[in-house]
């Protein structure tokens, strides 16, 4: 039995982030999800609120949950109505969870202001709710909405109002701090004097992020007694989201030493942010607290000469706890030490003598002061790596490419694109056209170099981005493409940068298509065949521009 409980309402208060709307079905895969993670409560959804959540509950049950409880959330009843009147009550019963998270005003300027009744009618909704819920059977935890608010305006009332629901049968009072505002040492004070007065009554807090403090706030919560604790994935929520339950565990449990979650239940929490953020559709922060993909990553050559030495020098905790992982970033920032730790990485199969580690950093410096950036394009990297290796012979050079595009009153964009190629000892020339005057280049490129190497048949290009790296020189700016290519299996990531949109697209597909041809030749020798088919067959369509858009619509 932990001594914390977590109760996740990603499915309900992360539901209401800008941005998030969870299909019935992601619902399910999610509550499975947490269920297989140990979270102890999975609040599904306000089922008085919309049909969606009504049947969630419905389907709720075939869930087969292995240690999670499912839980409605609702309101009290409406003033001047008896319980059984009450469509949200009803809604509530109906889910048919055993245990219902049910909340209740507790600032006198809600009451009179917002609800428009008065204190006394707003102690008895409070009341009444819970005593019709209990008497049909329900556990319930009590949520008091804006307490910290309601604590500082009016502390009498506030307390008469958990008093209420603690005396209907509510097991458990959860402190809201539902504007997100309250720092953390008046919310933890708050909070000794609620536990002053209700001895022994399980506590819970329910922290937003307005003020940039949910999990500061919660964690201070529970130092000062609090052991419900309710949160959501990747901190969606209103506004700036709820207490991030990705950052509140491993605290507790790595740095407050309070066992939440089985240590390899924790060690699949980065897995498990990153699922929620898959089937929310939003990219996953990458700079998130211990589940990022920087959070233990190490850019600075000191930083990364010193963390292979002793990793904790520059880490807080060892990384595979939460199952995430350290990574050597490749930078002009970098030493010589990131470059031979990334080389064992990436090319397991080279040496990379220390002189030739040198001699790439420089290149990747010298790169960078033009636009290139090898943090997001491991594939260019390694190539690099590849190319210093002594006797490299680079599978096909591209010598010479003129790019047209056409537009004409009452036509749509015409674009053609010619390449001059070397492949051993013989010289290419293609052409081909597209929707784009990228498509087209890509489209000519292979057509010259696929008779030789037919295996680039099954490459294709996943994601095409486009950054301009100096907004102020508007269109003289330098331009960086990003490309990331898949051959089914793996995908890789490689990078151009020019003034010239083409030209950084040029060097990024080019880098594309070497790279999966210098791995397969070990040290990069390339292969020659002998054309197989003079006439390769139309290429597919990168995804990107299949839509017929050309790279520039994708600009931020
Ligand atoms: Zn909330």
């Amino acid at each position: 039995m932990s001594q914390v409980e977590i109760l996740d309402t990603t499915l309900r208060d992360g539901a209401q982030g800008e941005g998030i709307s969870f299909s019935l079905e992601d619902k399910l895969r999610i509550a499975r999800r947490l269920d297989d993670l140990g979270i102890h409560y999975i609040e599904g959804g306000w089922p008085g609120s919309n049909p969606k959540d009504a049947r969630f509950f419905e389907r709720a049950g075939s869930l087969a949950l292995r240690q999670a409880t499912i839980v409605a959330f609702g309101s009290t009843r409406r003033a001047d109505v008896s319980p059984a009147e009450d469509a949200n009550l009803a809604a509530l019963l109906a889910a048919g969870t055993p245990v219902v998270t049910l909340f209740g005003k507790s600032w006198q300027l809600h009451v009179e202001r917002v609800l428009g009744t008065t204190l006394g009618e707003n102690l008895r909704m409070i009341a009444d709710s819970i005593r019709y819920l209990r008497a049909a059977g329900r556990r319930v935890i009590y949520d008091a909405e804006h307490f910290f608010d309601g604590f500082a305006a009016n502390p009498d009332y506030a307390f008469e109002t958990l008093r209420a629901a603690l005396a209907a049968g509510a097991e458990c009072l959860v402190l809201c701090d539902t504007n997100g505002g309250t720092l953390p040492s008046r919310l933890a004070a708050a909070v000794s004097r609620v536990r002053a007065a209700f001895p022994g009554v399980p506590l819970g807090i329910h922290a937003h992020n307005d003020g940039g403090l949910a999990v500061a706030n919660t964690l201070a919560a529970v130092e000062a007694g609090v052991t419900h604790v309710q949160g959501t994935f990747n901190g969606y929520g209103e506004r700036c989201g709820n207490a991030d339950l990705c950052a509140v565990i491993p605290n507790l449990q790595l740095k407050m030493g309070l066992p939440v979650l089985a240590p390899e239940q924790l060690a699949a929490l980065t897995e498990a942010a990153h699922f929620v953020s898959e089937v929310a559709n939003l990219r996953p922060n990458p700079h998130a607290p211990y589940v990022g993909r920087s959070a233990f990553a190490h850019k600075g050559g000191v930083h990364v000469s010193a963390v292979l030495k002793a990793a904790e020098s520059y880490q807080h905790i060892d990384p595979a706890l939460v199952g995430n992982e350290r990574r050597v970033l490749v930078s002009e920032l970098s030493g010589k030490g990131n470059i031979l730790h990334k080389a064992a990485e990436l090319c397991p199969d080279l040496d990379t003598p220390t002189e030739q580690a040198r001699e790439v950093l420089r290149e990747v410096k010298e790169l960078e002061a033009r636009g290139y950036q090898f943090e997001g394009a491991e594939g260019s990297f390694e190539l690099l790596l590849r190319r210093s290796q002594p006797g490299y012979q680079p599978p096909f050079e591209l010598l010479d490419f003129l790019v047209l595009v056409e537009k004409r009153r009452g036509t749509g964009i015409i674009a053609e694109a010619t390449v001059k190629a070397r492949v051993g000892d013989e010289i290419i020339h293609t052409a081909a056209v597209g929707n784009g005057p990228v498509n087209a280049l890509d489209r000519a490129i292979r057509k010259a170099i696929l008779p030789f190497y037919p295996e680039l048949d099954r490459v294709q290009l996943v994601d095409y981005k486009v950054r301009i790296l100096d907004e102020e020189a508007a269109t003289a700016a330098q331009t960086r493409v990003l490309i990331e290519a898949s051959d089914g299996e793996h995908n890789w990531n490689t990078v151009g940068s020019s003034t010239n949109i083409i030209e950084a697209s040029f060097h990024a597909l080019v880098d594309s298509l070497e790279l999966p041809l210098a791995r397969a030749n070990g040290n990069g020798r390339a292969r020659l065949r002998a054309p197989t088919d003079p006439v390769p067959r139309a290429q597919s369509l990168p995804e990107p521009e299949r839509a017929g858009s050309e790279p520039g619509a994708r600009q931020p």
